[in-house]
């Protein structure tokens, strides 16, 4: 891809290749070998968290799949992070304290005051020479235009309005009964072109559903885009339905017992996430995530930068990654460290 082309959707683009792809099959493959190839385009989707014909086809390959493969961190992100946190003092992290307002730059020097003042939900107020804000781009989308004042620059609200943010959401399935071969490996639903294009039931969203490591009772179903938000409104004892309904089709064994238990995430629903990560739609492209990713005030600007971006959102190729949040995070204290060394300590007040 690139090369200045203009591909359109994601979708149209690979429905294409698949198309050109089938002709080389046998005739009487071809209808298995669609159902294959249709199905692997949910996984594809997963990778967005939305419809493929919101997808950039041509941003789509500015993603870099670094090499190393999957990590499973056994104990989760504690594991990785409370190496840094005991390095640090004693309660200077907020837990619960949700930001509500950021006063900054132009606002704080009428009254000769800090240059941001960070205030929270719960009324308390906290000065800062420098703001990092890594609140996820689903919850700038839904907030930015009242979370600062002044108001974000335009460029930084077009980019925010500009890329996409998806959704993605894990389903445990807890079976008193597993009716799988442990270690056998998950199913993956070949879903034909027709039943793809009917999506007029949350369960078309789903791609896999795999077996957990270390456990022989638990199943994971994996969804994606729209139906993931759709599963998210409904009830425990209609998503089980729902997949249960599912695993019968795809395997033709009308017994399969129903989980007793399910657990699943709601990254949609959940007012501090507002989605799981972001995308390069049809109506962006890097500038946007370059936008994005710009502290503010500009270098152009005699003030020194005060509100600093970081999160996955603004870390070009590796968008919608850990290792992208992460990079994005040194990218921005790398930025104060600078800073703090130009001006041989704090930045001058406003
Ligand atoms: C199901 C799923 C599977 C995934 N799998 C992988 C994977 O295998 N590999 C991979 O690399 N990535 C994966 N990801 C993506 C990865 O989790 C994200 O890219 C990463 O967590 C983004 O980190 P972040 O710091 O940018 O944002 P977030 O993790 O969204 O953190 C933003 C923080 O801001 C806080 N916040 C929000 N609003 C406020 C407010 N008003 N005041 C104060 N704080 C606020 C939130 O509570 C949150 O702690 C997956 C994501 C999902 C949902």
């Amino acid at each position: 891809m690139g090369c200045g082309k203009e591909h359109g959707n994601l979708f149209n683009f690979l429905t294409l290749r698949i198309q050109q792809e089938l002709q080389m099959f046998p005739e009487d493959k071809r209808y298995d070998m669609a159902r294959v190839m249709y199905g692997l385009t949910n996984r594809v989707r997963f990778l967005t968290g939305e419809d493929l014909t919101k997808v950039s086809a041509d941003n789509f390959g500015s993603y870099i799949a670094i090499p190393g493969g999957t990590v499973h961190i056994p104990v989760g992100f504690v594991g990785v992070l409370s190496p840094l946190i005991k390095e640090l003092p004693e309660c200077c992290v907020k837990f619960g304290k949700p930001v509500g307002l950021i006063r900054w730059g132009a606002v704080q020097s009428r009254k000769k005051g800090p240059r941001a003042i960070v205030q929270c939900c719960d009324g308390e107020e906290y000065c800062a020479d420098y703001v990092v804000i890594t609140v996820s781009l689903g919850v700038l989308k839904e907030h930015a235009d009242k979370m600062f004042c002044p108001a974000l620059p335009g460029n930084k609200m077009e980019a925010i309005g500009a890329l996409g943010y998806g959704n993605v959401d894990k389903i445990f399935l807890d079976y008193d009964k597993p009716f799988w071969v442990w270690s056998e490996g998950g199913i993956k639903f070949a879903w034909s072109p027709d039943e793809l294009a009917q999506r007029t039931d949350w369960t078309k969203g789903l791609v896999s559903v795999e077996e957990v490591e270390g456990s022989k009772h638990v199943l994971c179903a994996f969804i994606s885009g729209p139906e993931s938000v759709i599963m998210e409104q409904m009830s425990d004892e209609q998503v089980a339905e729902g997949i249960t309904k599912l695993l019968r089709q795809f395997t033709g064994d009308a017994s399969l017992p129903y989980p007793s238990t399910i657990l699943r995430s709601k990254w949609a629903s959940d007012p501090y996430f507002c989605g799981s990560y972001s995308y390069m739609n049809i109506n962006s492209n890097v500038g946007h995530q370059c936008d994005l990713s710009c502290p503010v005030p500009g270098s152009c600007d005699p003030v020194p930068p005060i509100l600093l971006f970081a999160g996955e959102a603004t870390c070009a190729g590796h968008h919608s990654t850990v290792h992208g949040a992460r990079l994005s995070g040194i990218r921005e204290a790398e930025r104060i460290i600078q800073l703090t060394k130009k001006f041989g300590g704090p930045p001058p007040q406003l």
